[in-house]
């Protein structure tokens, strides 16, 4: 690894490549997400950039492993659990375990944040019909959400 990653101008590093968000392709609308370090095994934690256009949003998901979030790009809003959040530059935002999560570009300007994870973490679950009907049913959340 680099001791050093220059910054390249507008949220792209030398070197790093601009990967899909996820590889399934779907839930998920305009974002992109760069490794910005990886930890391996002596850290155990990744952290990544992730990038969503306005209009985009990321996967509603839910999950045992947790993120630390920090806004360093634009403004948008999330859903943590039954709540939505105004967010914009510098905010940090803790999801928890196992707690509904999504990130919307809501503001016509591209919401881009660092998210640090576990290396090894479990993989995401999607929202199943009882589920969406229940967050769906959640005052402001039902309105918010994007499957
Ligand atoms: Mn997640």
């Amino acid at each position: 690894m680099n001791t050093l990653i220059r910054h390249a101008g507008d949220f792209r590093w030398d070197g790093l490549p601009v990967l899909n968000y996820k590889e399934d392709g779907t839930h998920f609308k305009t974002i992109s997400r760069q490794v910005l370090f990886e930890g391996g095994p002596k850290l155990g934690a990744q952290l990544r950039y992730f990038e969503i256009l306005p209009g985009g949003h990321s996967t509603l998901e839910r999950h045992d492993h947790i993120h630390s979030v920090m806004v360093i790009r634009g403004r948008g809003h999330c859903l943590v659990g039954d709540a939505i959040y105004e967010i914009s530059l510098n905010d940090l935002i803790h999801i928890p375990s196992l707690t509904w999560h999504q990130f919307r570009a809501t503001t016509g300007e591209p919401l881009g944040f660092l998210c640090l994870v576990n290396v090894d973490r479990d993989k995401p679950e999607l929202p199943d019909t009882a589920n969406a009907a229940a967050l769906k049913a959640l005052p402001k959340v039902g309105e918010f959400i994007r499957l």
